[in-house]
């Protein structure tokens, strides 16, 4: 059997798991957290980076950032996980889902501005697949209409736009390291920011509403309550698992660009014959390898593949209901303009196995019950 997923563990993360435990520091924000969070801030080159217990954490963290109150609007993509929905829901917010292009899945920058009203306060793009939103175009109509920008950047971590990595071009960047993310820790995520007037509200949001880390520092003599919050850190036993694989991110990173890229040449065929749609990667773009899929004629189409390839031995998986077709998208928000993509594309897509460790064997293998299911 070729899992869809399995997630990664590097060997290292037993000594560091064996250390927390050892030295009985197995809570929240302790060596191995700040170290993920020294390393991700160099890397991602954002001065603030906190590790959460999830992306959904992060994300809620960024809405009461943020500031959204009960009757804001947000505009986003409703080809997306629930939580880049939920965060904001949970402060009152009113979704607007707004339609998706078709070549990266992410969301029409050209929509946007239709979608804007005087209630709106944020826009939340989501880069699908680790591909990058048109940004320029977002942050230009955020900067003019007054609006904040969180970048859902739960599958997108160590991807670029221009030159600069997804997660630190708006106001606030979410990335998740969920299992089936590129690096995990289980359950983990983190929030990141540029601007230092957020962070004492961070903080404290983080820390269940109470100026702790001020405390830890010195700067007041005892801690209060001060404000909304939850708890919004991680164990440290989780961030161990996660630090082993920052250790060798590079390494984790080229494996899955590795699967990535022969998937993209093996199958190349097929979309030259108009039997597939394969991934695109816009200009001044680079990706992480988070995620490879393929869009078919027709949901009838990708059924059939899936359980084709499940006969083969083969797990593929397809991805998101649009939300806005959802119980809850439908109590919570509504779709401006028309779903011309969303729903057609949504239902096409599936995706391959893909993850840290998935040998070159392995991907013949799919490449090959690929090409015999569209001779067949
Ligand atoms: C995985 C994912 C999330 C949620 O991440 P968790 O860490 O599981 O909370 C949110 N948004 C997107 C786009 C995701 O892919």
């Amino acid at each position: 059997m070729i899992e869809f997923n399995i997630p990664p563990c590097i060997d290292t993360a037993y000594d560091y798991i064996a250390d927390c435990v050892r030295a009985h520091k197995i809570c929240g924000d302790g060596t191995y957290t700040k170290k993920c969070q020294t390393f991700l801030s160099d890397r991602l080159g954002a001065p603030y980076v906190y590790l959460t217990p999830s992306c959904t954490a992060a994300l809620e963290m960024a809405a009461i950032l943020t500031g959204i109150r009960p009757g804001d609007e947000v505009i986003l993509p409703s080809y997306t996980f629930c939580s880049t929905a939920d965060a904001f829901v949970q402060r009152g917010a009113v979704l607007v889902f707004v339609d998706i292009r078709p070549d990266t899945m992410n969301i029409d920058e050209t929509l946007i501005e239709d979608a804007i009203t005087d209630k709106t306060r944020a826009i939340v793009p989501v880069h699908y697949a680790g591909v990058a939103c048109e940004m320029d175009t977002i942050l230009d109509i955020a900067r003019r209409r007054h609006l904040m920008v969180v970048e859902d950047a739960a599958q997108a971590i160590g991807s670029t736009y221009k030159g600069r990595m997804l997660g630190t071009l708006g106001d606030f960047g979410c990335y998740s390291f969920h299992e089936t993310k590129n690096y995990s820790m289980g359950e983990g995520g983190a929030l990141s920011f540029n601007d230092g007037a957020f962070r004492d509200a961070a903080e404290i949001c983080r820390e269940k509403g109470t100026d702790r880390s001020r405390f830890f520092r010195g700067q007041v003599d005892k801690y209060t309550w001060r404000d909304y919050g939850s708890s919004y850190l991680p164990s440290d036993i989780n961030a161990a698992y996660l630090w082993a694989q920052l250790e060798c991110f590079d390494r984790i990173f080229d494996d899955r660009m590795a699967s990535f890229n022969d998937y993209q040449e093996g199958l190349r065929d097929l979309a030259e014959a108009g039997l597939i749609e394969q991934p695109v990667i816009p200009e001044g773009c680079t990706h992480n390898a988070h995620m490879y899929y393929l869009k078919l004629e027709n949901i009838d189409v990708r059924q059939k593949l899936i359980a084709f390839l499940r006969e083969q031995g083969i797990q593929s998986v397809f991805h998101y209901i649009p939300l806005h077709s959802s119980p809850a998208g439908l109590k919570f928000g509504r779709f401006h303009g028309k779903d011309i993509v969303t729903t057609r594309d949504s239902e096409r897509l599936m995706r391959l196995p893909l993850y840290y460790g998935l040998t070159a064997d392995d991907r013949i293998r799919v490449i090959e019950a690929i090409h015999r299911f569209f001779r067949g």
